[in-house]
């Protein structure tokens, strides 16, 4: 660049050099005012200065103010200056406010975070105080983890640092094609990319949605996989490698998956699988665990039953029904002719009736007769076609080329 500058230009720029340097730079709206000036040995240092104060548990407003020091007559115009553009009611721990101060040690200005990112900016200009609320900039960003199962999913999730809320979306994504208490292995793996937003200032805003997710499961001989896709019509769904929907007519794991206890390794209670004497699957999990409705479909009977303690049997459509026993408790608004949807919470896991242990015993019944859950197949809900399918599968190409 140098290079190109002729003699004239350079000159100019040494001429104007001081003034630049001795001037406050103008600044783009995002970006801190910095206040630069040249000090006797001709460095360039920046005499302003920034602080965070954070809420505490029992904070006003005005606690966080006077705790950086700022003296209380201050204080109070900061906080009615900010209070028509802050939700003063529901002010939480941890949000954050950010004081500028101008070389001369004097407070420029005061920003306060609203939860939502927000900043409401109150700015000394002069005697008076200047307000003004900036968005914020989000940007979106898909990060790519992969998790080892060494005890469990969950904890798999925690160590590739899977937020909970992006792990409990996956688990429910895979609900349909897996039994999570018995078909994780020790070694098993998953790999999943999801969204994570960012603020102006780089600190994670926010997570989204998940993007692509394969799971690898019974010693990673089977595999699961999963992708976003926002069809033309505006609605989107996750489908499989073929583009069908991931959702089948019933879940293999009616209950949050999330929550199961490792399926393999020592446990309290066995935990019994399909047999001519065991006709259902058992679930552990915590107390108090919601159990869903693993289909669309009506209540046909609820109540107690010495063997099954608390619970739900729901009929659906093309000749099944299912039965959930032991539950702690029914959720609200259940009764029987009950409509509920797949996946609605319809009772949390109990130990009631013949149980050894907190537990959901699920049975899948196909014509009256009572059939094994974890082989039950069912083609995808529904498949996507013409111009849907096409660019799907350009998408999932290019995703998998992305990170794999
Ligand atoms: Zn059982």
């Amino acid at each position: 660049m140098l290079g190109k500058l002729n003699v004239k230009s350079y000159l100019i720029l040494m001429a104007i050099l001081p003034f630049l340097l001795t001037c406050t730079l103008p600044q783009g709206p995002e970006e801190s005012p910095v206040t630069l000036s040249v000090d006797d040995s001709g460095e360039v240092t920046d005499l302003s200065r920034e602080s965070r104060g954070e809420l505490i548990r029992g904070d006003n407003l005005i606690d966080m103010i006077l705790r950086e020091g700022i003296d209380a007559e201050l204080a109070n115009s900061l906080v009615l200056a900010v209070a028509p553009h802050v939700d003063m009611v529901h002010l939480q721990p941890g949000q954050q406010g950010f004081f500028l101060y101008g070389s001369d040690g004097d407070l420029v200005s005061f920003q306060f975070e609203e939860q939502d990112g927000s900043l409401v900016e109150a700015r000394v200009e002069g005697d008076s105080l200047q307000v003004a609320v900036k968005n914020p900039v989000l940007t979106t960003r898909v990060v790519l983890v992969r998790g080892t199962v060494e005890s469990s999913l969950y904890n798999a999730a925690v160590d590739c640092g899977m937020p909970l809320n992006v792990f409990m979306d996956m688990i429910q994504l895979f609900s349909f094609d897996v039994d999570f208490q018995r078909d994780i292995y020790r070694g098993d793996y998953f790999d999943a990319a999801y969204e994570v937003v960012y603020n102006e200032r780089g600190e994670i805003a926010d997570y989204g949605e998940i993007v692509m997710a394969r799971l690898y499961t019974r010693g990673a001989t089977e595999e699961y996989h999963c992708y976003r896709y926002v069809k033309l019509d505006g609605s989107r769904d996750w489908y499989d490698d073929a583009g069908g929907t991931v959702r089948k007519e019933l879940l293999k794991t009616p209950i949050n998956g999330a929550y199961i206890s490792s399926g393999f390794g020592s446990r309290v209670s066995p935990i019994t699988g399909f047999t001519h004497k065991h006709k259902g699957v058992d679930f552990a999990a915590p107390k108090g665990t919601p159990i869903l409705a693993s289909g669309k479909g009506v209540i046909t009977l609820i109540g107690w039953s010495d063997v099954y303690g608390w619970f739900i049997q729901l009929r659906h459509t093309n000749g099944y029904s299912t039965l959930y026993g032991h539950m702690s408790a029914f959720a609200r608004g259940m009764r029987s002719g009950s409509i509920v949807d797949q996946g609605q919470t319809i009772g949390y896991v109990g130990s009631t009736g013949m149980s050894t242990g907190p537990h959901c015993h699920y049975e899948v019944i196909y014509y009256g007769t009572k059939i094994n859950p974890a082989t039950m197949k069912f083609p995808p809900g529904e498949s996507l076609k013409g111009d849907d399918l096409d660019l799907f599968q350009l998408e999932r190409k290019s995703l998998i080329s992305s990170f794999f």
